[in-house]
């Protein structure tokens, strides 16, 4: 007995018949004894059906009416499911973000929660009550609703699970856990039956979807251990929590990134300060640089390649374009056409030759490498976008294979 957060994604909650299961899961929660809070998105592809209407009225629409818009999947989804726990004999209470004490910080389409204040929720729960909150939204101090960016309703879940010290913070969603490798995608990728904060942080920043890497960066925060695992199967999940708690793997899974483009700057002057005063522009511009890459200088000149989101071109180009005027550098080319697929795995840090097996199986599938980075737990190659799949399985394979074990 205790209370318990479960959050549930879109495909759980995509038809009549999918909001009735996850109706019997909650209240099969609530019938042991707990207080149970669940925390839903829009259902299906709802946001990205929004998301299309609004493009055919207005492409430019201001961030706030997208936000608007946005926050209304999440009340759709949130109702419905309020009225089948009805339906099935239960006292329970749906609310919006605003209404569950979310309050964000301004910024439109990726606000960050500043503070979760869960008095009415607690109120509700003291009535015997279970609550539906919205996922994926607050308001921010205009009062205005904000949403937190795509994938955020595992957020709202975190924060919750935080803010009233719950003692399980599930998230359910479309497969069976946290996998070695995207399961859709790779054959043989294999079920986690637990990984670390940091490697899952990893893996979600890296391009695996199945968990927000803001919510992984706050369950570490507070300390609370997260369960993945499949609304449709219910079987168990993959735990996420502190590593000192288990034993380390050498690699943990492999991801890809397809929201990726490099900006190459051509003939820089080989002199102190070009990297300095470019980076600082795009700081100020708030644009997050990944990784960069400079050539050994030649001639009296170097080149200077980063990649960025792929949102942020257009407005990186301008500025880079802006500042070659006045800086001495010959050209700057772009290719939007790539991808980042990495490996993570916090036993890399103890074993030598993870980026080599690496290295070896994209040559073995003829995989040209355009840039490497590499932390204590991973390593990301920048690679061509039509190779990516390619390279993921053949990356999962060295790493995974049967024989390989
Ligand atoms: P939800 O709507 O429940 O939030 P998402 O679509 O956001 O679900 O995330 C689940 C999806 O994440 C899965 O269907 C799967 O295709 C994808 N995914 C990518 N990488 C992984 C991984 N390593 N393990 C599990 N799922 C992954
Ligand atoms: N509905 C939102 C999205 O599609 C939030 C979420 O699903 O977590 O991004
Ligand atoms: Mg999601």
């Amino acid at each position: 007995m205790g209370l318990i957060v479960q959050k549930f994604g879109g495909s759980s909650v995509a038809n009549a018949e999918r909001v009735f299961n996850v109706a019997d899961i909650v209240t099969k929660t609530y019938d042991k004894g707990n207080d149970v809070v669940v925390v839903v998105s829009a259902q299906g592809d709802t946001t990205d059906d929004l998301i299309e209407k609004a493009r055919e009225i207005n492409p430019d629409a201001s961030r706030r009416e997208m936000d608007m818009l946005m926050t209304a999947g999440e009340q759709i989804s949130a109702s419905l499911l309020a009225m089948a726990i009805e339906k099935l004999g239960y006292p329970v209470i749906s609310l919006l973000g605003w209404q569950a004490g979310f309050l964000t910080s301004s910024a439109y389409g990726i606000a960050r929660i500043k503070q979760v204040t869960p008095d009415r929720i607690q109120k509700e729960l003291d009535k015997k009550n279970i609550v539906v909150v919205t996922g994926f939204q607050g308001i921010n101090r205009y009062n205005d609703m904000t949403t937190l960016g795509r994938g955020g309703s595992d957020t709202s879940a975190v924060a919750i699970a935080a803010a009233m010290h719950a003692d399980l913070c599930q998230i359910y969603t479309d497969v069976e856990g946290v996998y070695t490798a995207d399961p859709r995608k790779v054959k043989g990728a294999r079920k986690l039956d637990v990984i670390s904060y940091d490697e899952m942080l990893e893996l979600a920043t890296l391009g695996a979807q199945v968990l927000n890497n803001r919510s992984v960066e706050m369950a570490k925060k507070y300390n609370i251990e997260l369960e993945v695992l499949s609304s449709l199967t219910r079987a168990p999940g993959t735990i996420v929590k502190e590593a000192t708690k288990m034993e380390k793997m050498l690699i943990s899974g492999v991801a890809k990134d397809d929201d990726v483009a490099r900006i190459s700057i051509i003939g820089v002057p080989d002199r102190p300060g070009f990297a300095f005063k470019l980076f600082s522009k795009l700081s100020a511009k708030r644009v997050n640089v990944d990784i960069i890459l400079q050539s050994v200088g030649r001639n009296g000149t170097k080149d200077i390649s980063f990649t960025i989101a792929k949102s942020n071109l257009k407005p990186t180009l301008e500025l880079v374009n802006a500042f070659l005027e006045t800086s001495g550098a010959s050209g700057v080319v772009y290719d939007e056409n790539i991808s980042k697929v990495s490996v993570v795995g916090a036993g890399m840090e103890s074993h030598p030759g993870v980026a080599a097996s690496m290295f070896e199986a994209l040559f073995e599938a003829d995989i040209n490498i355009q840039m490497i980075s590499t932390s204590e737990i991973k390593i990301s190659v920048l690679i061509e976008r039509s190779d990516a799949d390619k390279a993921v399985a053949a990356i999962h394979d060295k790493f995974f294979s049967p024989v390989g074990d």
